[in-house]
């Protein structure tokens, strides 16, 4: 059987790399591209070539893209986690560095003829007005209109979802969209400002001495779902080898709040440590700037991936936490 050749746009980031692995150990020609290289993984363990390119730029992405090459999965985005997206600081950034890397993308995907493209958007599309209630947010994929994202980082994903299908539409590019909601797990980045709940709170568990206590953003009561990247990337792929152009919820129907994620942390740790929540105006004294923690409540509803795609993710949150530890712990000790 001929060998399909795959390039993964993003693949020196967390997803990216697991996904370039993941392909590579099945057999397929990897090519990655990224602005940097992978932090954690050896380059040769994920790929068969990494081109080092700034994806803003079209030629780049005309150089990295081959003509008729099977796939493209574009994860490549300047993102981070609440700390980065949420303080308004990097909103231009954040729009203008990931929509000219769609732009540039999806063109050159259609002049190419690929044969298939991934897009991974994200949960941050939802609007804000469905995710003010912590027990009940809605994220079913058809209440995304009337738009209102509660960040320019879930404006940004919510235009280039629709430019990728726009070019299904009108030029018969063959898509996969999708909404990836808080995905977790080794090789992630975990510290910074731009590291994920799941992180920071093993984190913190990690480096928190005995008797002392860390601490929560926010009142902890905000409630979301954190999926663990294995079946992020089984998901992906399964959407990827389905009729489903999307888009559709990647994610974990497992909602806690953050407080119960802490406590998770905190058991798994099997330390003697505890938590306390910093919030309002003695977070903003502390940290200059309002505390940014995002929706009341998201969780991801997976109806529609079930009912399209015959499978969904089954790990719970804790076995996830749990593959993740000695990873976050290992990465402390080093920095140490
Ligand atoms: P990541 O930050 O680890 O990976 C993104 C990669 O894009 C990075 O390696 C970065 O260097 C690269 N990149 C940024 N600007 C670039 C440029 N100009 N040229 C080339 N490369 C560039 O993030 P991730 O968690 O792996 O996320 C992958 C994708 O999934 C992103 O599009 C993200 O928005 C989306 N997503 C992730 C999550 C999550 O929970 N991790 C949730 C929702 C959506």
């Amino acid at each position: 059987m001929k060998q399909k050749k795959v390039v993964i746009l993003g693949g020196g980031g967390f997803i990216g790399g697991h996904l370039a692995k993941r392909l590579k150990d099945e057999g397929c020609h990897v090519r990655v591209a990224d602005i940097k290289n992978h932090e954690f993984f050896d380059h040769q363990e994920i790929c068969h070539e990494f081109i080092k390119a700034d994806l803003r730029d079209p030629k780049f992405v005309e150089l990295v893209i081959p003509d008729k090459v099977d796939e493209v999965y574009q994860l490549a985005a300047d993102m981070g986690g609440a700390g980065y997206i949420f303080t308004g600081e990097n909103d231009a950034n954040v729009m203008h560095n990931s929509a000219l890397i769609n732009l540039n993308v999806v063109h050159q995907c259609s002049i190419k003829k690929v044969g298939r493209v991934f897009y991974s958007s994200s949960a941050c599309m939802y609007p804000e007005y469905n995710q003010n209630d912590p027990d009940n947010p809605n994220c079913e994929e058809s209440s995304a209109y009337p738009a209102n994202p509660d960040s320019e980082y879930g404006w940004e994903k919510l235009f280039s979802e629709r430019l990728f299908l726009a070019f299904n539409r009108n030029y018969n590019l063959d898509v996969r969209v999708a909404r990836f909601h808080n995905i977790f797990g080794p090789q992630g980045t975990w510290t910074g400002g731009k590291e994920k709940a799941p992180a920071a709170m093993l984190r913190k568990a990690a480096e928190t001495g005995s008797n002392a206590s860390f601490e929560v953003w926010g009142d902890g009561l905000q409630t979301r779902s954190f999926l663990y990247i294995d079946e992020c990337i089984e998901s992906v792929l399964r959407q990827m080898n389905s009729d489903f152009i999307g888009p559709v919820n990647i994610g974990s129907e497992e909602m806690v709040t953050i407080n119960k994620l802490a406590e998770m942390a905190i058991s798994i740790s099997n330390k003697n440590i505890s938590f306390h929540n910093i919030d309002g105006k003695e977070f903003q004294e502390k940290y200059g700037y309002e505390c940014p923690v995002g929706v009341r409540g998201r969780n991801s509803d997976n109806k529609l991936f079930k009912s399209k795609i015959g499978w969904e993710p089954q790990k719970p949150l804790f076995d996830g936490l749990v593959e993740t530890y000695p990873w976050i712990l290992e990465q402390v000790e080093k920095q140490k």
